[in-house]
């Protein structure tokens, strides 16, 4: 069964609101094997959503609506619903009662607005709201399942799980819908997809897709079949083919980030980590701290943005900075090894650069960064010059420091 969604409220048009309710019922209706073909954001008018709807009515077979089910003016939805179907709206006693029962409860009287609430077309079912007042509609007209939510996620999360997806469910037997994430680094999105292109045509089903996603690529696998085993299997067969066609590019399958990835080495390992930070502000040991547990590896660092502080804090020598410049070989060499050496650590790691958008020269231009790396085997510097604004050399040069570790930690 193919699904869409129609998100509905004009404060999702702005740039202050997400909508964020249809990732969630994405997620779940995923889950039960139901694929997710269109989404649409429409704002508070009554005319733009009926002819949503009824384009919507032609080609899908199930309809979730979120938003608009409020007792103001402005929330249309049960109204153009009902009126696109053609179907009366009837007030429901029960709804009306719980309506009263809450309002008492409240100390608030309840308007002649909040009545419409206790409204639901013809032939449809009430869902209960366990946060709020708007109860949702389960509509089945024609073939087609319509479903309208409250727009607030505590108010539509519990009504989705407790309410509709037990229905779809048993509507939705037959399919089943699982992923995998290959996360790849160290090589650029095209030639991830000329390698692996060939693997993966002749395959339908996993259907794949290639993503570039902060500092790394992802290849997105995603199989359809009867049972999550089955599903499973197909993405096993497709995912080693791929992992042994990328080799050690391929750094996790399973959805763990780099970071995370290097944190599980340095901990198998058993070897502890310090860095010395210029150019990225301390977004290494941010990036490095982000999973629980970064203490049994991580000593921490230095943020030494300064000349004054490099010397001080890592041990540069104030010679090496006035002979070659902050951002060289020699100065990101002496800011792993000074650090290695002031903390204790078994590897310490130095990383200095031109982040931008000012400071560059012809020699030295935005995104020329240096990224070292001392442990007991000796150091080692490599050069790279990152493309892109001062956020994106930040983080690629975090991304290659990271990628530096791993693949020292590992061999
Ligand atoms: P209410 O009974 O609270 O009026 P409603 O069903 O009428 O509920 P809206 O008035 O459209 O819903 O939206 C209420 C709030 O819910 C919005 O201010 C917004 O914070 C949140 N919301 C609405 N739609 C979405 C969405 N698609 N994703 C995330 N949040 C949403």
């Amino acid at each position: 069964m193919d699904a869409e969604i129609i998100a509905v409220g004009s404060e999702l048009l702005t740039p202050h609101h997400t909508d964020t309710n249809s990732l969630f019922l994405t997620d779940k209706l995923n889950q039960v094997g139901i694929e997710v073909r269109l989404k649409t954001i429409v704002g508070d008018d009554r005319e733009r959503l009926a002819s949503v709807f009824r384009a919507a009515l032609g080609r899908s077979k199930l309809i979730i609506l979120t938003g608009g089910l409020g007792p103001t003016e402005d929330d249309l939805n049960r109204e153009v619903v009902a009126q696109v179907l053609a179907l009366p709206l009837r007030e429901v006693p029960e709804i009306r009662l719980r309506l009263e029962r809450v309002f008492k409860r409240l100390g608030r009287t309840m308007s002649e607005n909040n009545l419409r609430q206790a409204q639901i077309p013809e032939g449809a079912v009430g869902l209960e709201n366990q946060n709020g007042t708007a109860p949702g509609i389960w509509i089945e007209h024609e073939g087609v399942i319509v479903l309208l939510l409250p727009g607030p996620p505590r108010e539509l999360e519990p009504m989705f799980e407790s309410a509709c997806l037990p229905r779809l469910i048993s509507l939705a037997v037959g399919d089943r819908i699982r992923t995998r994430v290959l996360k790849v680094v160290g090589l650029p999105e095209s030639e991830v997809d000329q390698r692996i292109a060939p693997i993966y045509k002749p395959y339908a089903n996993p259907a794949t897709t290639i993503l570039a996603v902060s500092g790394s690529i992802e290849v997105h696998l995603r199989a359809h079949a009867a049972s999550e085993e089955a599903a499973d299997a197909l993405l096993a067969e497709l995912a080693d083919k791929i992992e042994l066609d990328l080799g050690d590019h391929v750094f996790s399958a399973h959805g763990e980030t780099l970071e995370e990835v290097v944190g599980m080495f340095l901990g198998m390992k058993e070897k502890t980590l310090a860095v010395a930070e210029s150019c990225t502000g301390g977004l290494l040991a941010e990036r490095l701290t982000r999973a629980p547990g970064s203490s049994n590896f991580f000593l921490g660092g230095a943020l030494c943005y300064s000349d004054a502080l490099k010397t001080r804090l890592a041990g540069v020598a104030p010679k090496l900075l006035e002979e070659h410049g902050a951002v060289s070989k020699p100065v990101a060499r002496a800011m792993a090894e000074g650090i290695r050496k002031n903390t204790g650590a078994a590897i310490g790691v130095g990383i200095t650069g031109i982040a931008g958008p000012d400071g560059g020269t012809p020699e030295k231009p935005v995104g020329l960064v240096f990224v070292s790396l001392a442990d007991e085997r000796g150091t080692q510097v490599r050069e790279f010059r990152f493309p892109g604004d001062r956020a994106r050399v930040r983080l690629w040069a975090t991304q290659a420091a990271l990628e530096i570790i791993r693949r020292r930690v590992r061999s």
